[in-house]
Formats: C-alpha cells, structure tokens, sequence
C-alpha cells in the first residue's frame, strides 16, 4: 500500500488551454491513449460533437455532465495526472477561469501555422496571474508552419513570458524530418503516425558529419543554425520555469503523436507534486493527513426532476473518503459529501477515496458557493477566495410580464450567487431591471434558459455595446455627475460599489480626460 506521501507525491494537475481548433482535444486524447484511460482516439472529440448554442438541453445530453470544463485523471509511469480541459469559443464563460484556479501548471497548444491567438492569450492571462508553470506544445508540424524562431519570439513578446525551446523541428509540412532534442542531442524522426510504433531516434552532436549525410546538407545546416542561435540566448532555469517566468517549448504533432510522449515525460520531471495552497491562516501542508478542498466551480443540474447542483472542489490537502464526516467552513455545517465523483474521458465514476491534487464533484445541496472551504471537523481555515472575472458581454434585462417582478428577482439572484452570470444594478432603478454580464455569450442562453424552466420568467434581453467593465476606485463627483461617452455607463454592484462599464480600450482616454478625478481599477478581478 502506497503512503499517503507517495499517494500525494505523484499527483500532477494541470489545465490545458488553447485558442480552438489548434489541437487541444487531439493532445488531450494522445494522452489519456498513454495513461490507457480511454480505449481508442476519438473518445473525446465524440463527446464535444458541435451543438447549437441555443438549445441547452441538447448541449447537456451530449456532452454529459460537464457543458463547461471537464476534469480527466490518467496514470502513466506511476504518476496519476488530472487534466482540467477549458472549453473552446461557443461555451467559453467565468467557469473557464476559474478552472485554472485548481491547475498547479498549464500547457499551451499552440497551432504552429498561427501562432498566439485571442483565446490564448485570455487564459495565458489567468495562468499568469498565479505565477504557476506554463508548457508550451507547438503543434502541427506535419503541416506548413510558421519560421519556428518567429514563434517562440511572438510566445515573448505577446505573452511576456520567456522562452526555452526543448526541442526544436526540423523542416514542417512535408518536410518535417523530426525534432532535435537539444539536452540529449538526438534526433526523433518523424515517419507519419507514431501511435504504437517506436519512433526512431539517432544520437548525434550537431557538429558530427553524419548529420549531414542523415538530414541532408541543407536541412543538417539550418538545424545547426538554428540551435547555435538558440545557445546563444537563454539558459535552461528550472526555478524560472516552476515560477511561471520560463516557459519550456516543445514542437510536435498531435494528430500523428508525434512529440506527445518526450513532452509528457519532460513535463512530469519538471512539474512538482501539487502544491501549498494559501489560507488565511498561511500556507496548508499539502501532506496533512487532514483533508482539505476549496470549491472552484459550481454546476446547476439541467435536469428538473433533480434540482442539485454539482460542486467541483481541488483537494488541497491530506486525502478524502467517502462517507466521512467534513467541515463546510463558511456555514459552519458538519456534512458528507455524497456520492463523490471524477470524470475519466467519458465517464463519471463514483470515488471512494482521493488525494490533494485531485478534483471530485459532490452534488451540493444548495449548500456550497464558489470559494467555499471544505476541512474536517476542527479546522477552520479558508483558502483564498476565487477572484471575479471581468464580464466582456453585457445585456440589459427585464421580466416581459411585470407581474412576474418577484420571481425575476430572486431566480437572477440565485443564479448570480452561483457564479453563473453577474448582475449589475442601474444607480436610481429598482431591481426589475438589471444589467447581467458573462464572460461568454452562452452563458446568456444558459440564463435565459433557467430563468424561464426554473423560475417560469420569460425575459426581454437588449444587447449593451459594453465589453469593458472597471471598478471605480475613486471618483471626486457624484456618480451621476460622471461625464460619460456614448457606449458608457456607471452600473452598481450588490455590494452597492460603482463601476464603469465601457466600449472599447479607446473610452478609458475620454471618460479619464473629462473625469480627471476618475481613477478606475486596473485588474481583471472587479
Ligand atoms: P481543439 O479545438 O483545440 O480541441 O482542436 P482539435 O483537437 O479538435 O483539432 C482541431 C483540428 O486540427 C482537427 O481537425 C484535428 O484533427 C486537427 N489537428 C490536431 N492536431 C493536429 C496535428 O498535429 N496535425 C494536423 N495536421 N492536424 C491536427
């Protein structure tokens, strides 16, 4: 029987993040293929089939449980790895974000042929904020990419972060001959679908002669040029890359499995066993006995016969059994968690035990928010909540039966305080109409949805031009004396704080200028 150090020890969770289509769900498959989670590629892709946003039942029966972000466990070499997968364009929303609160890493897929994209960018933000380790994976070399070095100067630049190329291709497309793996100077040759096939490798310095003769002149050439180039920049830093400053790049080819099995093996020696979380009452010892978990992401049940919802907790500490007596700090309740499961690929599997590092979901009685700390019975500490997300979609909302003000109130409420939308009060109007901001236009559906199934309120929903919103730190006017432009307005939050919501980055230059004792917020988090 494995401690429970060692059970903790080779728990590795990482979120996987990616702009659509640049081989998020292919890499994801090739590695649940390695772990044996899931018996033939395609597995997860059937799972995520297109559906029409609108009908949000549909988007349930097919995709299972999980519409937003799903969680996979996989062993491979000893280890036990969760992966948190973040959902592409149509379904992104805050759950997104708050996915990567319970990564201790993430991987970037990157689609070589274009490089850095928006939806990137936006969860490469996240991951930042929290300083953890970023892998990058360079992916479809078999196809015509872009001049590797412009890549890996774009990651720089655009990213802010530096880079470390592990690997480095040779040729792409229908040249592609394979990558050079620059700390053991081998080369992986490329030789179409890998998947079961030893990949063949040759150890050979880059000035060796036979490098010529295997890669031809040509190619032998700019290979060396290339990495003396690399060896002239950066060093490999360890502690840069566990700092999240340093971010290790790989090329390779999903799709053919290409590159798949070195980068996972490099990504587990050097990622760590999870890591201490913070409390307010300082760092938890991720190898307690004591279990411990913080709630990231809460999932309404669609089906109306069940009205649970489902809790996502990261296990920070210790290790969690069924039917045993936890803690819920923040009402003070002493509870079990019932029928406790992860995600493998597919399927839902009811768990009897877990170790920190891993994501269960309990169904939630109503009981849980997002934050919230689970312990045993005794401790009463609570991790840091989870920040709020700036909303980029806006929609004025109303009940369309004026009878129906009290339902409408209490269902945006309730929805709101489960971290689905957020709501945004007028200065001056009452709660019959409000402004509800999401961070992905689903989300609008999703409510509308709910309110009506739910509740039994039909909604009028007018699209603001907003896609800003700051916090307004200061102000030296009444807030109705703000001199604002058109596509601005000043909304109030449930704490009664004002914000700015906006159009465009231009309107901060004007509403600054003919507010000169403005002073906005300047963070994600409102
Ligand atoms: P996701 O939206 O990021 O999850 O992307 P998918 O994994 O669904 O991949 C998008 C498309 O790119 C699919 O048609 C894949 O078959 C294809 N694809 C993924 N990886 C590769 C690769 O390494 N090479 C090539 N040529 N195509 C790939």
């Amino acid at each position: 029987m494995p401690t429970l150090e060692e059970e903790i020890s080779r728990r590795r969770t990482f979120a996987i993040i990616s702009h659509p289509d640049a081989g998020k769900t292919t890499l994801t498959e090739k590695f649940l293929l390695y772990g044996g989670a899931i018996a033939q590629a395609g597995e997860v892709k059937g799972k995520r089939a297109k559906a029409a946003t609108s009908d949000w039942m549909e988007i349930e029966k097919q995709r299972g449980i999980s519409v937003t972000s799903s969680v996979m466990q996989f062993q491979h070499n000893g280890f036990c790895i969760n992966i948190l997968d973040t959902p592409g364009h149509q379904d992104f929303s805050e759950d997104t974000y708050r996915t990567l609160m319970a990564a201790d890493s993430a991987v970037m897929v990157i689609d070589g042929a274009k490089g850095v994209e928006p939806q990137t960018r936006k969860l490469f933000k996240v991951c930042a904020l929290r300083h953890i380790p970023i892998f990058t994976f360079i992916n479809k070399m078999d196809r015509e990419t872009r001049d590797p070095l412009e890549l890996c100067e774009e990651v720089e630049r655009e990213l802010g972060i530096d880079t470390y190329a592990v690997n480095w291709p040779i040729g792409c497309g229908k040249e592609f001959a394979g990558v050079y793996d620059r700390e053991k100077q081998r080369i992986l040759f490329f030789s179409g679908e890998t998947r079961g096939k030893k990949v063949n490798s040759m150890e050979v310095a880059l000035e060796d002669p036979t490098l010529d003769e295997t890669l031809g002149t040509e190619k032998a050439a700019k290979l060396r040029d290339e990495v003396e180039l690399l060896g002239a920049g950066r060093d490999f830093d360890m502690q840069a890359v566990r700092n999240g400053t340093l971010s290790p790049v790989f090329f390779g080819s999903a799709l053919t499995t290409f590159g798949v099995e070195p980068f996972l093996e490099e990504f587990l020696r050097m990622t760590t066993a999870p890591l201490p979380r913070v409390s307010d009452q300082g760092e938890v010892d991720v190898f307690s006995p004591d279990f411990s978990a913080f709630v990231f992401k809460i999932q309404a049940n669609m089906n109306k016969a069940h009205r649970d919802r489902l809790a996502f907790m990261r296990i920070c500490s210790g290790k969690f059994e069924r039917d045993t007596e936890y803690y819920h700090v923040q009402s003070g309740k002493k509870l079990r968690l019932s029928q406790p499961q992860t995600m493998m690929a597919a399927e839902r599997e009811i768990v009897e035990e877990a170790y920190a590092g891993d994501i269960i979901g309990v169904f939630d009685p109503g009981l849980f928010a997002i934050g919230d700390t689970i312990t045993v019975p005794g401790k009463k500490f609570r991790y840091s909540g989870i920040p709020t997300f700036e909303p980029e979609h806006f929609m004025r909302v109303s009940p369309k039966d004026t009878m129906k003000r009290k339902q409408f109130i209490k269902g945006t409420e309730q929805i709101a305080q489960e971290g689905a939308i957020q709501i945004f009060k007028i200065p001056g109007a009452g709660l019959e109409e409000v402004i509800v901001g999401v961070v992905g236009t689903l989300q609008f559906d999703v409510f509308e949805y709910r309110m009506k199934n739910e509740y039994n309120v039909d909604l009028r929903m007018t699209s603001l031009p907003y896609d800003h919103l700051r916090l307004i730190e200061s102000m030296d006017c009444h807030p109705d004396e703000i001199v604002l432009c058109t596509g601005a307005a000043v909304l109030q939050d449930f704490r009664d704080r004002y914000l700015l919501a906006f159009d465009g980055e231009w309107s901060v230059g004007f509403l600054t200028k003919h507010n000169p004792g403005l002073v906005l917020a300047d963070t994600l988090s409102v």
